[in-house]
């Protein structure tokens, strides 16, 4: 798999304000980085300049060694599979919604993703909103119901560099134990970065950085941190 790296990321979305002074960390091909931290710390903004809907300031980040700038956007979709924190549904069946990053999937292939996701019985059915006379196929979907669409969307594209954001945050404990078995199977082998409020959900990530104030505080695996401090085991 790819190798994804940040060498000394500064960015700022106001230049009065900082949100990332100098960040460099490596998520080795196949391994999980978790990124804990504050709310505000600037976790999102990372998944936010891999995938480009902003640049940074200065330094670069890079796949296989080569800068996102340089990436086209088709190419750069195509690599990356995000599970974001807000899922917004494209007004059409849940079917399509998952299908949307693979085109060429079939309809078994669909159903199974859905299936993983734990969001089959809905795979036929409209978002809320979409079109009042579909009658009994609208749904109101909870957060947590569009967040397994997108979940089912990742397990079915299957990208070679993942990015979960928060990506269990919107789900009750049952079901967020379920959905984690199989984002572990999903992200097994492909380069992830797991973005987390929580130490306590990214107990199996290969290393675990500590963003606060816009630097890298601490780094490690979770035991190590755990020892360090015990501050992080409420995070
Ligand atoms: P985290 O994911 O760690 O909670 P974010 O990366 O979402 O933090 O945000 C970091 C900081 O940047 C926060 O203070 C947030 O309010 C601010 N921020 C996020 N997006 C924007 C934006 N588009 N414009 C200005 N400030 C932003
Ligand atoms: P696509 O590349 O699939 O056409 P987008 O580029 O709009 O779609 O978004 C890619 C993924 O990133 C989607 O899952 C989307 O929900 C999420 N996303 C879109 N905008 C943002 C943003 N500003 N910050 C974080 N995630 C976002």
């Amino acid at each position: 798999g790819p190798v994804l790296a940040f060498e000394d990321v500064h960015f700022h979305y106001d230049a009065d304000r900082p949100i990332l002074k100098g960040v460099s960390f490596t998520v080795p091909a196949g391994k999980t980085i978790a990124v804990v931290g504050p709310s505000g710390a600037g976790k999102s903004t990372l998944s936010r300049l891999i995938y480009r809907f902003y640049d940074a300031i200065s330094g670069r980040v890079t796949i296989d060694g080569q800068d996102v700038r340089a990436v086209t956007q088709p190419s750069l979709r195509a690599a990356i599979g995000m599970v974001p924190q807000d899922t917004v549904l494209f007004n059409d069946t849940i079917a399509y919604n998952i299908r949307y990053g693979r085109p060429d999937a079939t309809d078994e292939e669909v159903a199974e993703a859905a299936r993983m996701a734990q969001i089959g019985e809905f795979i036929d059915g409209l978002p809320q909103g979409y079109d009042t006379q579909v009658g009994e196929r609208g749904l109101k979907l909870s957060g947590g119901e569009k967040q397994r669409v997108a979940i089912a969307r990742t397990i079915l594209k299957a990208p070679p560099i993942l990015i979960l954001d928060e990506a269990t945050s919107a789900l009750d404990t049952q079901t967020e134990r379920e959905i984690q078995s199989a984002l572990d199977t999903v992200s097994r082998g492909r380069t992830t970065l797991v973005i987390a409020h929580r130490l306590s959900t990214v107990v199996d990530a290969d290393e675990i950085i500590v963003l606060r104030d816009g630097v890298i505080a601490e780094r490690g695996r979770h035991a190590e941190l755990l020892a360090a401090d015990g501050l992080y085991a409420q995070m």
